[in-house]
Parts: structure tokens; sequence; C-alpha cells
């Protein structure tokens, strides 16, 4: 057996997948106890009232193209968050196994896990280094019943890269004995596609990808697993059948079509672009006294204070995110880069 997959749950392993209605085309569809009209106003083609296909073939192919992997190690999930919810549903037994998080970071891994019934051992980043992985602090106490590490790069908030050299090192060291997570929601804009190599060399390696940031549909909550095949078929084998919206589908294909793509990625350099105005303008404010460099399309900020620096934002229309409430993150506001005007109106708020 793969070494990875004997660490998920044994019941995953067991699962038999439901035995969904089959459809083929020209052929009245009574097997799936479905309305014959589409609903009032719906003009869409093939109409809303049947179900999607029980997975979304097209998209999954056109995906694993786009990210460079074969369509069975790719699987389509409702945004990333959905990933990250079966992953620890697969590999965490309630009461028995341990979820590995590095904060400070995407607050999301932690409430899975308790939902889930799994603990979470914490090892926080190295503030101090820039907020770099401690691999030893991860590895040195890995027990048996910990299954899954989340490594968040470009991490959210601080948006900063994990070094490849590190999260590699990681790999290895977890070899047969845990899975790593590596959430890259903001790969596009750091320039790198280091991540999804990482699948190539280590079996125990999954990556996150998701096209709700630099391909800007997060209201069509699409995000993609990627794996080796086997963990991507067992874990695949929880979701429900027709679980992806087939409005959704279309709009997540149609994102990759090259003629579209370019126009992302050519905002993608704006909002780099911006980035970089941003770090420069907003490390020149009193208020702000530190700006870490971002890889993400965000910045974080260590403010005086930060409620009065929430409130400032505000009096001029314009939310940035809290989070001095985390111990991690003292006296620290998140700024998300929005359009040009959009960032010289928080200029503007803040000077
Ligand atoms: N991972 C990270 C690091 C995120 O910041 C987010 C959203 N803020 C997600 C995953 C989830 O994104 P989505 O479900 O839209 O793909």
């Amino acid at each position: 057996m793969n070494s990875i997959v004997s660490l998920l749950r044994p019941e995953i392993r067991r699962l038999r997948p439901y035995r969904n209605a089959v459809f083929e085309p020209g052929l009245a569809r009574l097997n799936a106890n479905e309305n014959p009209w589409p609903p009032p106003g719906d003009s869409s083609d093939p109409g809303l009232n049947w179900y999607p296909e029980a997975v979304p073939v097209s998209l999954q192919n056109r995906l694993a193209m786009h990210y460079g992997v074969a369509q069975e190690q790719l699987l389509v999930t409702r945004g990333s968050s959905e990933a990250i919810d079966l992953l620890v549903r697969g590999f965490c037994r309630a009461g028995q196994d341990t979820v590995v998080i590095c904060p400070p970071t995407f607050g999301m891994y932690e409430v899975y896990a308790q939902v889930q019934g799994a603990a979470v051992r914490v090892v926080p980043l190295r503030r101090e280094q820039d907020y770099t992985l401690d691999v030893d602090g991860i590895v040195g106490d890995w027990a048996e019943t910990d299954r899954l590490v989340f490594v968040c790069s470009p991490n959210n908030p601080t948006g900063n890269l994990i070094a490849l050299a590190d999260i590699a090192r990681l790999a290895e060291q977890l070899r047969g004995r845990g899975c790593l997570v590596l959430d890259a929601a903001y790969a596009e804009f750091s320039g790198s596609r280091q991540s999804i190599d990482l699948i190539a060399d280590f079996d125990n390696v999954v990556v996150l990808r998701t096209l709700s940031k630099a391909m800007a549909l997060a209201g069509v909550r699409c995000g993609a697993l990627i794996g080796a095949r086997e963990v991507v078929d067992l874990i695949g084998r929880i979701l429900p059948p027709y679980a992806f919206p087939t409005p959704c589908a279309r709009a997540a294909e149609a994102c990759i079509e090259p003629g579209n793509a370019a126009e992302w990625r050519r905002r993608v350099d704006l909002l780099v672009r911006e980035r970089a105005r941003m770090s420069d303008a907003l490390a020149a404010l009193p208020a702000i006294t530190r700006v870490w460099p971002s890889s993400a399309n965000f910045i974080l900020v260590e403010t005086r204070d930060p409620r009065d620096f929430a409130a400032a934002a505000k009096r001029g229309r314009v939310l940035v995110r809290d989070f001095s409430w985390d111990p991690y993150l003292p006296r620290c506001v998140r700024i998300t880069i929005g359009t040009p005007a959009e960032n010289d109106q928080l200029l503007a708020a803040l000077g």
C-alpha cells in the first residue's frame, strides 16, 4: 500500500462510493427524480432542473492542464475551504488524531480540526526570523497520531513565502508518517510555482489551489486539491455526487480560456505593482511601526493602535482587517490590495 494512503482513516479506505445515476445524451432522463422542465426564468443550457455532472470532468481536465498535472491528480472542490475540510475528515479519526498548525496562519485549519474532533498541535512560525517554518519543531515532536500539517505559502496573514527547501525537508522527514498540506491559495501573486512541483517527488504532499484570489472567482467557490492519485481518489469519495454546480463549472472553465487567463494575469501584475507602491507608502505613515514584505495580494502591518487605525480607515470608507485579537499578531492589521483608486482612498484616510 502507498505509504500515505495507509494514514487515511480505515473507514475512508474501505468506503464504497454512492452509485449515482448515469446519463446518456439523447436518452430521456427518468433515472434521477429530476423535474423535466427548467425553472421559470432559467434560459441556461442544459437547464438548472438537471443535476450537474457527478464529477465536473471537463473542468477537472482543464484545471489539471492549467496546473500542469495529470487529471487523476486533481480533485475539484467547492473552494479550497472544502479541500481543507475533506483532508481533515479523511485523515483524522475523531478523538484520536492530530492536526499540526503553524500560526499565525489561516484560521480555518483549526476550525475544521475542531469540527472533526481532531486535536490541534501548535508549532508557531518564527516571528523574529521573518515567520519562517520551524521544521525541527514540527518533526521533533511528531507523534504516531499526528496526521496532517498545514503549511500556507504565501502565508495568510503574514504574506511571506515559506522557503521551498524547508517545505521539501519537512516532506522528506514526514515520508510515511504524515501528510504535508501546502496551501498555495496566493501562489500566483508570488511569481513562484514551487508548490506543485513537490508532488512529483513526495506522495505525502497535497497542494491546495483556489480560483478565488488571482482568478477573481471567489463568488464561484472553486478550488483544487492536487496530490498523489490514490489520495485524490480516496478523498474524492467523501464528496457527494453532483456537488459542483453547473454554472460554477462553466464560469471556472471560462476563466482558464487563454484570452481570459491573459486578462487576469495582467491584473495580477497590476496588483503586484500596487503592492510595492502600497508597501512603501504605508511604511512612511507615522501610524505604522512595521510593514512585512508580501508575496500575496495583501500586506500585514504593525500599527501604533490597531483600533484607531481601523477606525481611521473606516472614516475614509475603507475596511481593513484588524488581527490584533490574535496573540501571535499584536497590533497587526491586514490590508488587501484593491484597485489603485481604492488604495489611494485608504492612504488618504490614513494620511
Ligand atoms: N486558504 C487560504 C490561505 C485562504 O486565505 C483562504 C481564503 N481566505 C482559503 C484557503 C479559502 O479560500 P476558498 O475557499 O475561497 O478557496
